[in-house]
């Protein structure tokens, strides 16, 4: 039998603000346990929540970005369930009418583009953490993530495959750090995703579903969801039937297995909060949003590769972040000659040397300017792109600049005919036997001589004044 894979996915992503969603605490990640906490994201009785407005245009401008409907007036509601890291008792999230409406992300796939539906995005706050390690019967509560606030992006069940799953996550990804709306780190919890699996006979009504939970990183969603697929198809082929219920990623098993099933499923009895006014925006706010918004990263390929000639690859590796891509166009503008091959420079040479020392273009210790004029050093003659090469390594080792290297180390480039063809000459007596050889129609000697001079020279001599005196003078 042929079976197709359907995966819905709701992915919650922490909001960048240097404070929570309801009250003035800090976000910051790291801090002493429950420093970060007061009266309103500790619960108090009495308390009342006041309503972060960055956190609202972040979700706004994610919205927009993604083509969908913002609501003028959404709602906040109250899920009611009981932990020991929640402790109001329910968290504040968006129920019955969500900030954003129906939007969508287009993806490459292997039968091409592909878009996939994206139903809603709604604003909640996050819960504490329970802490277990290296506790003796006992569990310690931090709520310093306590009403950190977040928004959920909820997917139609479109993806095919864990493939295209991923693929998805990481358009997603890639989307909101753009627009800086999230770090999106994963290991710190900012960008976390839960994945909805379920199988069917092509064409048939969808299947019932599994929802898999602890999937804290691109690998485990991929090995989680495969894992799952697999188990799925087996169950039914061996006369099993699917029970919708939520299962956890084991990663060191590499398994799923039975959380909650949907009898033991939470009744969150939602009702609106009525400590919030509905969220009302005005059509200018949404305006103003929309016309801060930067370029994002299809356009930004399209536009690299059209006006600055770059191959798709170079486009893609270029504009993975906006500090890369600007990084980019600061290079270009100060060496706007070639920005091909500022793009090769900058993806292979300087990108690769970075990743070596694990930095990346954010804390590189060189700027686009000082790049720029080792490449001006090549165009000038000053020094051989071999040799810039090494002059790229020390730039990186030291921040030094090209002209400082190339002085120091005394690497110009000789061009002087002159110099160069009194080497030649002495190249010619050592080598008489090369010599009469070459003369006597055995072509592929010359890239001989151009060794013994580049050897004399330390490589420093100008390869195309070489050749041409070689040519001359054999
Ligand atoms: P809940 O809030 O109970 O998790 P929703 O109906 O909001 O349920 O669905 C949540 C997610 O599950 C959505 O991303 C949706 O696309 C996905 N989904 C729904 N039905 C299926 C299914 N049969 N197979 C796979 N994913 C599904
Ligand atoms: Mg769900
Ligand atoms: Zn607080």
């Amino acid at each position: 039998m042929s079976w197709e894979v359907v995966i819905g996915l709701e992915v919650h992503v922490q909001i960048n603000s240097k404070t929570k969603a309801f009250c003035g605490c800090s976000t910051a990640f790291g801090a002493e346990p429950n420093s970060q906490t007061c009266p309103v994201c500790l619960g108090m009785p009495g308390q009342l929540p006041v309503l972060n407005h960055i956190a609202v245009d972040k979700t706004i401008l994610t919205g927009l970005a993604i083509n969908a409907t913002i609501n003028l007036e959404s709602r906040f509601d109250r899920k009611n369930y009981f932990y020991p890291d929640l402790p109001k008792g329910y968290q504040i999230t968006q129920f019955s009418v969500p900030l954003v409406d129906g939007g969508y992300l287009d993806i490459a796939s292997n039968d091409g583009k592909k878009r996939i539906g994206i139903t809603r995005i709604h604003m909640e706050e996050d819960a504490g953490k329970s802490m277990h390690e290296g506790l003796d019967a006992v569990s310690h509560i931090d709520l310093n993530r306590s009403g950190v606030p977040l928004m959920e992006v909820v997917s139609e069940p479109d993806m095919r495959s864990a493939d295209e799953a991923i693929a998805y996550l990481k358009q997603l990804h890639q989307l909101i750090r753009f627009l800086d709306v999230s770090g999106g780190n994963m290991e710190k919890g900012q960008f976390r995703c839960d994945a909805n699996v379920s199988v069917r006979q092509f064409g048939a009504p969808l299947g019932t579903r599994a929802e898999l939970k602890n999937l804290n990183s691109f690998r485990f969603i991929k090995q989680g969801i495969e894992y799952e697929v697999i188990r799925q198809i087996e169950l039914i082929e061996d006369g099993g039937t699917v029970v919708q219920e939520t299962r956890l990623y084991d990663s060191v098993k590499g398994e799923t297995r039975s959380m909650r099933s949907k009898e033991e499923a939470h009744d969150y009895r939602y009702f609106p909060e009525p400590d919030l006014p509905p969220l009302r925006i005005s059509a200018e706010e949404v305006a103003l949003i929309r016309a801060g918004m930067p370029e994002l990263p299809p356009q930004l390929r399209q536009r690299f590769e059209e006006e600055y000639g770059l191959s798709a690859y170079d486009a893609d590796v270029l504009t993975q972040t906006r500090d890369l891509a600007t990084w980019y166009e600061q290079l270009v503008a100060a060496h706007p000659k070639d920005p091909k091959r500022c793009a090769n420079w900058m993806a292979n040479e300087l990108l690769g040397r970075l990743n070596e020392q694990g930095q990346n273009i954010s804390n590189a210790p060189i700027d686009a300017k000082t790049l720029a004029v080792l490449l001006d050093r090549i165009d000038d003659g000053t020094i051989s792109g071999k040799i810039a090469k090494d002059v790229l390594d020390t730039m990186i080792k030291t921040g030094q600049s090209a002209d400082q290297i190339i002085e120091e180390k005394g690497l110009k480039q000789v061009s002087d005919t002159g110099a160069i063809d009194a080497l030649i000459k002495e190249i010619i007596e050592a080598n008489p036997k090369q010599v009469e050889q070459y003369r006597g129609g055995r072509d592929k000697l010359f890239g001989f001589f151009v060794g013994q001079v580049m050897k004399a020279t330390r490589g420093q001599a100008n390869p195309s004044v070489v050749n041409t005196r070689l040519k001359a003078l054999l």
